[in-house]
């Protein structure tokens, strides 16, 4: 990713920053594109996990759809060419602001997550004269083994309904007469890389379309949701994620009947790899039990080891010429006023100086969109391959 040219670049700009490399993107999505087009599967980018401008325009020009979170997102998505007949839109707090901005843009699907939620949007969709369509979030209590902070599909998670409150879906659907009922959406958690996985969602999808067949609701679209995994600890060697083996676990399991589609919301596989967060060492400070390397970036520019316990590969890019043979180990924490503000304890890096590049790498998903003006600090710059 970082050849000498690139690190001649990174010394020559202000840091922190994130670097990122729009050929990794690309290989990425073509990566992706080809094994779902394989099996005529449709992809929706979830544009949570990464938001940055070029970013989004060159996910559009695969022809991806869009799966947004917020009226924001689907502003977003459509001003950056996301068809709306591609937008999907999930959420279990959709504010009627942001309903009706969705109802206004004709959006393909709302992915409704309350049997209360069902009735507002009829309500709001009714004021318009309009009908919303909505595939219905459930909750399959599928075990991701991921990490419990990005677990979404068990019973205890607040995302999706039930399936003991699908009977009050059915009679919901049948009293709302501007809703039209699509299909149903799925979504277990995130940084999944056990197949097995999916593999059972597949087995209770399979359930759970028969069941809302049985009582007079045919399901037009299967929508699985996103949450595969990417490398974090092998990000030059394992770059790109097993789109093949995870599209054909679904061609595999999945029920598809004929004039059915199969959709899918994939973030962070899209996106990890292709950047990383450069800075600084400001200071190396050398305790008795502890030594620390603390950077110009924080908790402020990528949150995610301190909000969910991530691991994040850590690379020193600065040349020395007489280093100690040995490395040494270091906790490399952040200039921000909280304990928690450390990116990883003992990384075991080579000896370290002020003023050394630190590359924390597979930043490109819930990074930068995660950045904060906490401690008032500056806006986290980007910067591009290209
Ligand atoms: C966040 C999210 C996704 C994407 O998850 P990834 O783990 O980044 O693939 C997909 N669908 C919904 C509803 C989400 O909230």
């Amino acid at each position: 990713m970082f050849n000498p040219n690139t690190i001649t670049r990174f010394n020559n700009t202000e840091t922190p920053f994130y670097y990122y490399d729009m050929e990794v993107l690309r290989q990425t999505l073509q990566a992706c594109h080809i094994a779902s087009a394989k099996y005529g599967f449709h992809v929706h980018y979830a544009l949570k996990a990464n938001f940055n401008p070029k970013v989004l325009d060159m996910i559009q020009s695969f022809g991806f759809g869009a799966d947004c979170v917020s009226g924001g997102e689907v502003k977003a998505a459509i001003e950056h060419g996301f068809s709306n007949k591609q937008v999907v839109f999930a959420g279990v707090g959709k504010s009627d602001k942001e309903i009706n901005l969705a109802l206004d843009g004709d959006i393909f699907c709302f992915n409704v997550e309350s049997v209360q939620e069902l009735h507002i949007i009829n309500d709001l969709a009714k004021a318009k004269n309009k009908t919303a369509k909505v595939a219905i979030r459930i909750n399959p209590n599928v075990d991701a083994h991921t990490h419990h902070f990005i677990t979404t599909g068990l019973d205890e998670n607040k995302f999706g309904i039930n399936t003991w409150q699908l009977d009050d879906v059915i009679i919901a659907l049948r009293a709302c007469s501007n809703i039209q009922f699509l299909g149903i959406h799925f979504h277990i958690g995130s940084q999944i890389t056990d197949m097995e996985v999916y593999k059972s969602l597949c087995i209770r999808i399979n359930e759970i379309q028969d069941w809302f067949e049985d009582h007079g609701f045919p399901v037009k679209i299967l929508n699985a949701g996103g949450g595969l995994g990417v490398d974090y600890h092998n990000p030059d060697t394992n770059t790109i994620s097993d789109f093949e083996s995870y599209f054909k676990v679904f061609k595999d399991f999945l029920n598809v009947k004929p004039g059915q589609e199969v959709h899918f919301e994939l973030g962070r596989a899209l996106v990890a790899q292709c950047a990383s967060l450069i800075s600084r060492v400001l200071y190396v400070k050398n305790g008795q039990k502890k030594n620390f390397l603390v950077l110009d970036a924080g908790m402020t520019e990528l949150i995610r080891p301190m909000l969910y316990q991530a691991y994040h590969e850590i690379e020193n890019l600065t040349q020395h010429s007489k280093l100690k043979t040995q490395n040494l180990a270091y906790d490399v924490v952040g200039p921000i006023c909280e304990s928690t503000d450390c990116f990883r304890k003992d990384v075991e890096l080579p000896e370290s100086f002020r003023g050394d590049l630190i590359a924390i790498r597979t930043a490109g998903a819930y990074g930068e969109v995660m950045a904060s003006g906490y401690n008032l600090r500056d806006r986290v710059q980007s910067v591009y391959s290209d």
